[in-house]
């Protein structure tokens, strides 16, 4: 892990969890503030109806909240959205944009991303960017290639003068157990930092490339230890408090 990037581990809750949820909220704050003092910044992204909730609850133990999607307008005729102005309102600080899952489902392309992303900065939120492959594009030999045009198209040139966060997630990864050996995590976070620093100079070289994909508390000590990899997001080991104190315990 380079050094001179603090690392982030941030959770992605997706369409689970209700107020009951919070209790875990509270469990991993109490893990991490009796705990060793965490070397990662902590992120929890639950559903926007519990936004505001985490940020309040989490923020006396340093837990950051961050939205799963924002629409690229600030406001207007778009029902059942909300606006990054909207997620910062209740308490958020970053915002999951491009996440494979809503690529798929809803129809995202790079561009919209992109359009994602700005309004998110433009609202002061931090994007975390995600980026990754099918598993028959890597099965083609196309992984790198996908993963750069991704890279290209979908983070915005401001990202030369605002945080943003990468997060490399194999779709073929998310959810299913498998994940990429060491090697391939190695090379694919190496060819973004490269086309980031290329792209944005100094920038590029301190934004943080997170790895996404079937990160459990088994296998994040190993994960997280590799050259480029600067943190991690995580899907299903996040919903429980203890799982994801291992995985932030694993910086
Ligand atoms: C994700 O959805 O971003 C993710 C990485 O999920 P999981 O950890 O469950 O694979």
């Amino acid at each position: 892990m380079t050094t001179t990037i603090t690392p982030v581990i941030a959770g992605n809750w997706k369409m689970n969890g209700s107020r009951a949820s919070l209790s875990e909220l509270q469990e991993l704050a109490a893990l991490l503030t009796t705990g060793d003092a965490p070397r990662a910044m902590v992120i929890i992204c639950p559903p926007a109806t519990m936004l505001h909730a985490v940020a309040s609850q989490g923020s006396t133990s340093g837990i950051l909240a961050g939205g799963q999607d924002c629409h690229a307008q600030a406001a207007g005729a778009h029902t059942g959205d909300l606006s990054a102005g909207m997620l910062a309102d209740a308490g958020a600080q970053y915002v999951i944009v491009g996440h494979s899952e809503r690529r798929a489902d809803h129809g995202e392309t790079d561009p919209a991303i992109r359009a994602k992303a700005e309004a998110a900065m433009g609202a002061g939120l931090k994007p975390i960017i995600c980026i990754g492959e099918t598993e028959s594009q890597r099965d083609s030999g196309h992984a790198e290639a996908v993963v750069a045009g991704q890279l290209a198209a979908s983070v915005p040139d401001a990202a030369g003068q605002h945080d943003v966060i990468i997060a490399y997630e194999p779709v073929w990864a998310i959810g299913t157990g498998r994940t990429p050996t060491n090697d391939e995590i190695a090379r694919m976070h190496d060819r973004i930092r490269a086309l980031l620093v290329e792209r944005f100079g100094d920038k590029g070289a301190t934004t943080p490339i997170l790895y996404g994909g079937s990160i459990k508390p088994q296998n994040a000590r190993e994960i997280l230890a590799i050259e480029n990899v600067n943190g991690g997001l995580v899907g299903g080991a996040s919903l429980l408090a203890k799982d994801f104190y291992t995985i932030i315990s694993a910086v």
